[in-house]
């Protein structure tokens, strides 16, 4: 059995920048990894995918972009190098191949088994991500057979998708993306459209994400939030990383051909039923991407921006049929495939400690677990609203491994005397 005082699960920069922070207060550690590093990205994203934040805005502890295009978005191959890079700067102890499979409270500390051996450790810090599982309603258990599935973990490139109709359900980032790029290869796409967040990529010409940065929007703390539960499940923002800087929303998915219907509400004998809540839902979106764009407005004032940037801009609310489909014969040859973009979920089937509530969510204050010594990082809305990005790992890596730190220093997670 091999002896630590942190083990760290998961390589992925969230992992990397605890490393750096537990390093940088000389807190002996190890970095367990199940594939190699930014596995994630190496393993589960679709071909054509650019981050949708710009490459100014992934600054890590101790590392951030160096190239001669700050405002541009990263390829897959290029977020893989830079994490790795990363990787490299800090030194960090990782082991990889070594699959933790399970976690369980011991003498103070943790066990954490993998298939490599054992490792005992006072703290231990969850970095295996939030996106390790796509999440496919049970709905899918009524499709045809004939009909195809995807997710967007097995989803490679249009080339993958046979002929004919394809329906995308989910119109968050990956919903949107998928039906662009689908409809531009000319496969028929119709998007089931449930709750989504509408976000202009350009506004008063700057980046969406500078603004939301500059005024603090990334910054809003979760233990402010009127419901923190709820924040943590927003779907993720409807943008797209692209060269042209376009808006992918749903006025330019309309204008492409694809058909918006409402969210899948079930299936039955053959059909699909789309809920009637689409006008709702859309006008929500709009209604919430004009007041972000309020509080933009309203912080650039303060700020004495006005005379430096474009003036403020609405946008023409989202397009809809007067009267929106409500059900789809997929028996017919129209549908042969359905992406499932309805969002993902962490896998912590191998945690023997007894932190899940009854959903399977992590019970955490900010990421400080229930378990003492136990740590999460990298889930959504952790301790700000950019935690689930690689912006947001850094701060919430220096407050918890403040946190750690303290924990340790009071004599915890020794075994007792
Ligand atoms: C499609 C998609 C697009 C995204 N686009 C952006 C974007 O544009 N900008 C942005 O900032 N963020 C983006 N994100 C969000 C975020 O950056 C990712 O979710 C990110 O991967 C989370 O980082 P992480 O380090 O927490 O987790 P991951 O990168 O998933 O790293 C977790 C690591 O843990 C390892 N692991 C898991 N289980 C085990 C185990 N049992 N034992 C050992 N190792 C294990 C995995 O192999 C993996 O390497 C995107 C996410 C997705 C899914």
């Amino acid at each position: 059995m091999s002896r630590t005082t942190t083990v760290v699960i998961g390589a992925g920069h969230a992992g990397l920048a605890m490393s750096h922070c537990l390093a940088s207060r000389s807190i002996d550690h190890v970095v367990l990894e199940r594939g190699d590093v930014a596995n994630s990205w190496k393993t589960e994203r679709w071909d054509s995918l650019r981050l949708l934040t710009p490459n100014w805005q992934s600054r890590l502890p101790g590392h951030g972009y160096e190239g001669d295009d700050p405002d541009g978005y990263r390829t897959m191959p290029e977020t893989i190098g830079f994490i790795e890079r990363y990787a490299d700067r800090c030194g960090a102890p990782v082991q990889t191949r070594t699959t933790v499979t399970s976690v369980r409270s011991a003498d103070g500390g943790y066990l954490v088994s993998t298939q490599r051996g054992e490792w005992r450790c006072r703290t231990v810090v969850l970095a295996t991500g939030a996106c390790n599982i796509p999440s496919v309603p049970a709905v899918a258990e009524a499709l045809p057979r004939r009909i195809e599935t995807f997710t967007p973990m097995s989803y490679r490139s249009p080339s993958q998708i046979p002929e004919g109709g394809v329906l995308v359900v989910g119109a968050s980032a990956t919903g949107t993306q998928l039906a662009e790029e689908l409809q531009a290869a000319g496969r028929r796409v119709t998007l089931a459209v449930g709750e989504h967040i509408r976000v202009p990529r350009i506004y008063r010409g700057r980046d969406i994400s500078w603004w939301m940065d500059a005024a603090g929007v990334m910054d809003d703390p979760y233990d402010e939030q009127d419901d923190i539960v709820r924040a943590r499940n927003v779907p993720s923002l409807q943008l797209a990383g692209t060269s042209d800087r376009r808006t992918v929303d749903l006025n330019r998915l309309t204008s492409l051909g694809v058909r918006l219907v409402g969210r899948l509400a079930g299936i039955r004998d053959g059909k699909a039923q789309f809920s009637g809540s689409l006008k709702n839902q859309c006008a929500l979106a709009d209604l919430k991407m004009n007041r972000l764009l309020d509080r933009i407005d309203e912080w650039a004032t303060r700020s004495g921006l006005d005379g430096e940037t474009d003036p403020p801009q609405r946008f023409e609310a989202t397009r809809l049929e007067p009267v929106p489909l409500l059900g789809l014969d997929l028996a017919n040859d129209e549908i042969r495939t359905v992406i499932w973009a309805t969002g993902f979920r962490p896998d912590y089937s191998w945690l023997d400690v007894p932190v899940l509530d009854r959903k399977g969510r992590i019970r955490h204050d900010g990421g400080v677990v229930e378990s003492p010594g136990m740590y999460v990082m990298g889930i959504p809305f952790l301790r700000r609203r950019k935690s689930t990005l690689i912006d947001g790992a850094g701060d919430d890596a220096r407050d918890l491994s403040a946190h750690l730190a303290s924990y340790l220093a009071e004599g915890n997670g020794r075994p007792a005397a």
